[in-house]
Order: C-alpha cells, then sequence, then structure tokens
C-alpha cells in the first residue's frame, strides 16, 4: 500500500514511512492511495469475527509488506486486550462503546495501535526515535500509556501549565521511564506551535529521529476504522452511526470503513458549539475560527486537521459529502439535559461527548422515522463526574484503571513557551548539539 501526500499527490510514501513521519515535510496528510476494499466472505464472517481478528485482516491490507504478518499479529492482540462493547439503549438506538481500555477512551485504540507500529519499525532500524506530543489534555495520556516501556522510543509531551485536570497530568507525568511530560507556560496553540517548529527544522543526525504522534497520524486512523467493522457486524439494528467529533478522526475513519465495503447507511457528525462541519454541510462555506470552551471539551477544536481526509473520502464533492454526511450541533445547556434525561428515560449514564453523538442521531433519525443506528460513546462518564454527577443525581464509578491516578507524585520540566527552548532541551539531552 502506497500513501499520497494530501498536498502534493504526486509525493508517494510507503506505510512505514508515513507511519514514522506523521505528517510530510509541507504539512501535508498522508493518506492511503486506495481504500482497500475487503471481500464478501470477510462481510459474511464478520458477525463471528472478534475486534483483534477484524484488526488484523483489513489492517494487513493497510500495512501491505511493511510489517510482516505474524509482527502485525501480535501488534494487535497487544494493542486491543481490552472490550469493545455495543448496548442496546431502545428500539432505534445502540451505543458502541469504547471507553474500556487503559485511559478509559477512545484514544486508546489509536494510540496503542500506533504504538506497536513504531515498536517495530524503531527496532529495526537502530535510531532511537524520539516522539513529540502536544497535548491539551486527552491524547496525552493515551500517548503515554501506550508507549510506556517501548523500547527504543522516547515520548515528549507537551500541555499548557495548569489547563489540564489532575487527573490528565498525572496520566502524563507520573509515568516516568521513557515518558517526559513538559510543562509550558502558555496555551495548547504554543505547545502544538513548538512541537511543529522543532519537527520542521531541527537537525538531529542519523541516531535520532523526530517525530510526531498526533492524531493526524494515519496509524492513528487506521485502527479505529477496525471497531465500525465490529459495530456493524454485531449491530442488531440499522447502520446510522454517529460519531462526536472535533478534529474529525474518528468519523473519518469510519468513512473509510465505508469505503471499504462495510454496509453503513449514512454518517452523522455531531459537534458541540464549535460547528465549523455543520455548518459546512449546510451552507457548503467552510469558516474556520477559534476554537470554544465547552463541557465535551475533547471536541473544543475550530480548524479539524482531519476534515480534508474525510472529504477527499467523498472525491471532495459536496454534493456526496452531504448526501453521505449530516450535521448537527448542540450547546452545553441541550447536552446536560439529554443526559439528565437518557438517564431517566433509559438508566444509561453518557459522558458529554457521547450524549453529543446520542443527540445528534436521535436528530437524525427524528427525520428519519423508518431508520434506526448507533452512536459512539468515546469517554467513559467518570472521566467527567463534575458535570455528569450533579445532572444525574448519583454517583458515577470511577473506572478501575484511572483510580490510581487520582493521586501520584507528578514529575515535569516546566518550561517557557518558545520552539528554541525545546530546541535546546532535546539538543541537551540528547547531545545533538
Ligand atoms: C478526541 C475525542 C473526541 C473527538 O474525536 P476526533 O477524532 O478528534 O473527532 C471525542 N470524544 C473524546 C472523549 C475524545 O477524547
Amino acid at each position: 500500500m502506497r500513501y499520497y501526500n494530501l498536498k502534493d499527490p504526486r509525493l508517494k510514501v510507503g506505510f512505514r514511512d508515513a507511519v514514522m513521519r506523521g505528517i510530510s515535510s509541507d504539512m501535508g496528510l498522508f493518506m492511503p492511495e486506495t481504500i482497500p476494499v475487503m471481500e464478501p466472505q470477510f462481510f459474511e464472517r464478520l458477525p463471528e469475527l472478534s475486534l483483534t481478528e477484524i484488526a488484523i485482516e483489513v489492517g494487513a491490507r493497510y500495512v501491505g509488506n511493511d510489517i510482516p504478518s505474524a509482527e502485525l499479529e501480535r501488534i494487535c492482540v497487544e494493542a486491543f486486550d481490552f472490550p469493545v462493547v455495543m448496548r442496546e439503549i431502545d428500539s432505534r438506538k445502540q451505543v458502541l462503546e469504547l471507553f474500556h481500555g487503559p485511559t478509559a477512551a477512545f484514544k486508546d485504540f489509536g494510540a496503542r495501535f500506533m504504538a506497536g507500529c513504531f515498536s517495530y519499525f524503531a527496532s529495526h532500524d537502530g535510531m532511537r526515535t524520539v516522539v513529540l506530543v502536544a497535548t491539551s489534555g486527552d491524547t496525552g495520556g493515551a500517548i503515554a500509556s501506550s508507549f510506556l516501556g517501548v523500547e527504543g522510543v522516547d515520548v515528549i509531551i507537551l500541555y499548557p501549565s495548569g489547563k489540564v485536570s489532575t487527573l490528565q497530568e498525572n496520566q502524563m507525568a507520573t509515568l516516568g521511564h521513557n515518558i517526559t511530560a513538559i510543562e509550558v507556560e502558555g496555551t495548547f496553540d504554543d505547545c502544538q506551535g513548538m512541537v511543529k517548529d522543532v519537527l520542521t527544522t531541527m537537525e538531529t543526525g542519523n541516531r535520532i529521529r523526530l517525530t510526531s504522534a498526533n492524531s493526524i497520524n494515519i496509524a492513528r486512523l487506521i485502527p479505529q476504522s477496525f471497531y465500525y467493522h465490529y459495530a456493524v457486524g454485531h449491530a442488531g439494528c440499522g447502520k446510522v452511526i454517529s460519531v462526536p467529533s472535533g478534529n474529525f478522526g474518528n468519523i473519518t475513519a469510519a468513512a473509510m470503513a465505508w469505503r471499504s465495503g462495510l454496509d453503513i447507511d449514512h454518517l452523522v457528525a455531531a459537534t458541540n458549539i464549535n460547528k465549523v462541519v455543520p455548518e459546512y454541510l449546510s451552507s457548503g462555506v467552510y469558516a474556520a475560527s477559534v476554537s470554544l470552551q465547552t463541557i465535551a471539551s475533547a471536541m473544543d477544536v475550530g480548524n479539524p486537521g482531519n476534515f480534508p481526509r474525510l472529504t477527499r473520502l467523498f472525491e471532495d464533492d459536496f454534493r456526496r459529502i452531504t448526501s453521505g454526511i449530516s450535521g448537527y450541533w448542540f450547546d452545553d445547556t441541550r447536552i446536560r439535559e439529554h443526559i439528565r434525561q437518557e438517564f431517566r428515560r433509559t438508566g444509561y449514564i453518557l459522558d458529554p461527548h457521547g450524549a453529543v453523538a446520542s443527540l445528534g442521531l436521535e436528530r437524525y433519525l427524528e427525520e428519519h422515522p423508518e431508520k434506526s443506528g448507533i452512536f459512539v460513546e468515546t469517554a467513559h462518564p467518570g472521566k467527567f463526574t463534575g458535570t455528569v454527577e450533579p445532572l444525574i443525581e448519583t454517583n458515577v464509578e470511577i473506572p478501575e484503571s484511572l483510580r490510581g491516578f487520582l493521586e501520584g507524585q507528578k514529575e515535569s520540566v516546566i518550561m517557557k513557551s518558545g520552539s528554541d527552548q525545546l530546541a535546546d532541551f532535546l539538543a541537551s539531552r540528547y547531545s545533538t548539539g
């Protein structure tokens, strides 16, 4: 399989380069040259396949010869060692729960598969790989947990000082070993700018490879398509899928599964008040903006990085895009009200992100009374007890895997904002000077 650069389709690389570079030097996103179409027999067997079995079969098409099949199998078995759960909410609505991994959010799927790929590639060329990550909170924990102890790979996570929760900070800054947390005296945008600058300008010689692990890495997107195959294969009801969207990676992965031949009826892009995409879908005008803060904070994105990939899957044709995807947005009041109502009506506890997806599905089903569908729950409600508990007036259990992080001694490096600071830190640590 070859991957082309969305900014310059003539530039093509193999899977290994697409993964290890993350993004091309002109900041173009890598995209599979063709989306692999699975055979009818694969879809016939789907109801009996486990997530890992799906991952091995579909993953092989994306990886090609760059990872031998026994290694890919090992990567998938290790990455997906936690359950994916489908539940029925009512006769027209099912939920796909993606929060049973170590950090209780769906980013575990992408981060763990990517870590497996990095580990394989890093162990085969003798270079030390240094992964730089900028996070506003959620991604950092998933990356840290996935890369902890991976041979040959160091992870350096930058986050805005004082702007992440204690739980999020502890997930990044208490692990130690090959994980370094840097607290930047600035904003998330400063962190992202520092990582981008250093990645594009710093010379590190041939012993050290600098790369990124943000959600634009294709190795995070590919594994997210696996659980859509699983969901549709195990769904009792209809095939409308509603995805709570921020940077639009998760819904892009759903569209990839659709292009692979999966029987999906329609996609719903559900957002909070960061509504660039729903507005684009109704007006045809894409107007990026600054991000606004909401209670579904992992979706507070003003200019979704993966959106160009999503539209590419529909040949960038507005008519095709809108016949495949509907977009709806909801404000915090509506999200809160829905968490309360759904708990009363069904006993199911939504987190603020999943609530947005549930609302999006409901809206679409109101307009299409003959259909039914699946909404995606991307985080455990126990990660947002401060928001959820007052609404449902009962306690939400904190997932086992997170309890240990509620306390803990953080060890972070404090850094002023600016790419020179980060470059100096790396130069002295790896003596590349
Ligand atoms: C990252 C995240 C999202 C948004 O996913 P995208 O792929 O960026 O659209 C939704 N919910 C949760 C809990 C997240 O962490």
